[in-house]
């Protein structure tokens, strides 16, 4: 079994984010806590953990989960080993904002057991980082990877966005540069997408801001694949790169379809064929926790058509590739044809070329 624990909480909204959260200037960590192991408990007379008697991983992402009180995120950890064995070896993430590493909170997260963090660097231009409204400037990066390493942690992922607007002139060579000198043990890499309702998305509406042109955003996506690969990094994953040993666990767990389970607001859960998710704002979900309501906002059973995409969209996404028997003659051969996969033991497997293709390639085959 796998665990995700959604904590919504930021110091304030980055101008391309439309995550579920909630800005607060003090974070209401015992009361989230509280409302979370009510929802944990919940799922302890769950049939799935027949099968899957004990968590493998576990995940705390956000949001700004490095924004909860340090002997708060302790008293979760050790409420929900206290109900369920958790693997001795097991993956515990914590997503953390360089603001909030300091040397007591990270010995804090050790103690509590976390094993790797997940860090949201962005970029190393400090006008870059005020254009996107984060909290940090670059200096600060530098000193936070000391005090996690300091502290112990030996598994740290570094999130980068590329294919930012022309006008802010990012150089996103030196950025990649920069991120490899820290010697991060993986690398997460997101396109920048606008959304509706964000900050970026006015800014694009009202002519203020271009999207990148789809070229920058296939140049900046292959010199990222080429930098990492150099580097000895094994780009298992359209998004994610990592030193050997270091693939991602507990995402790599959806990417097979092992079960999980997701706890807080907008959290969502997978056990056999059945989707759930729960409400998305944190002021509805802490009602209905105050309530003793349920938190799902709905739930479905997937059908063939869906199964059959689910299938491919997290098969092509990885570098294990899918079965080719799975795929039409016609795609595995124009595939590999086009640079787009490589054919080999049984499998297919996308290039860099291919994943920039990836929602188009799975919508033909589907
Ligand atoms: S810190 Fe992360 S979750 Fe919070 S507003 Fe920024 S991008 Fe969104």
């Amino acid at each position: 079994m796998h665990l995700y624990v959604h904590v919504p909480f930021c110091a304030r909204r980055c101008s391309y984010c439309d995550f579920a959260i909630a800005v607060r200037r003090e974070v209401p960590s015992r009361k989230f806590v509280d409302a979370v192991l009510a929802e944990w408990r919940g799922w302890q007379a769950h049939s799935a953990w027949i099968d899957s008697p004990s968590l493998a991983t576990i995940y705390l992402g956000g949001g700004t989960p490095s924004h909860l009180d340090a002997g708060e995120l302790t008293r979760l950890i050790e409420a929900i080993r206290r109900d369920r064995l958790v693997d001795p070896d097991a993956e515990i993430t914590l997503e953390a904002n360089p603001e909030d590493v300091t040397l007591r909170n990270a010995a804090a997260w050790i103690a509590a057991g976390v094993n790797r963090i997940s860090l949201g660097v962005q970029s190393f231009d400090d006008a870059v980082l005020k254009w996107m409204h984060r909290v940090h400037d670059a200096a600060a990066v530098t000193g936070t990877m000391s005090v996690l390493r300091a502290a112990g942690f030996g598994n740290i992922s570094v999130d980068l966005i590329f294919a930012l607007p022309d006008a802010l002139q990012r150089d996103w060579s030196r950025d990649l540069d920069l991120a490899l000198a820290l010697e991060p043990e993986h690398l997460s890499l997101y396109g920048l997408t606008i959304e509706e309702g964000t900050p970026l998305g006015r800014w694009t509406a009202r002519g203020e801001s271009m999207p990148a042109p789809d070229e920058s955003y296939a140049a900046e996506y292959l010199l990222a694949h080429r930098a990492l690969a150099a580097a000895g990094f094994d780009h298992y994953e359209v998004s994610n790169a990592g030193r050997a040993g270091h693939r991602a666990r507990h995402n790599s767990a959806y990417w097979r379809r092992a079960p999980f389970i997701g706890l807080g607001p907008s959290a969502h859960s997978g056990i056999g064929e059945r989707r759930s998710w729960n409400v998305r704002e944190w002021a509805a979900y802490e009602r209905l926790v105050d309530a003793g309501e349920p938190v799902v906002a709905d739930a479905e059973q997937l059908g063939t058509a869906q199964l059959r995409l689910e299938e491919l969209y997290l098969g092509l996404r990885t570098s294990d590739g899918l079965a080719s028997h799975l795929l039409p003659e016609a795609a595995r051969e124009g595939w590999v044809r086009n640079g787009w996969a490589v054919a080999s033991e049984g499998r297919h497997r996308l290039t860099p070329e291919g994943w920039l293709r990836l929602d188009g390639l799975v919508r033909s085959v589907a």
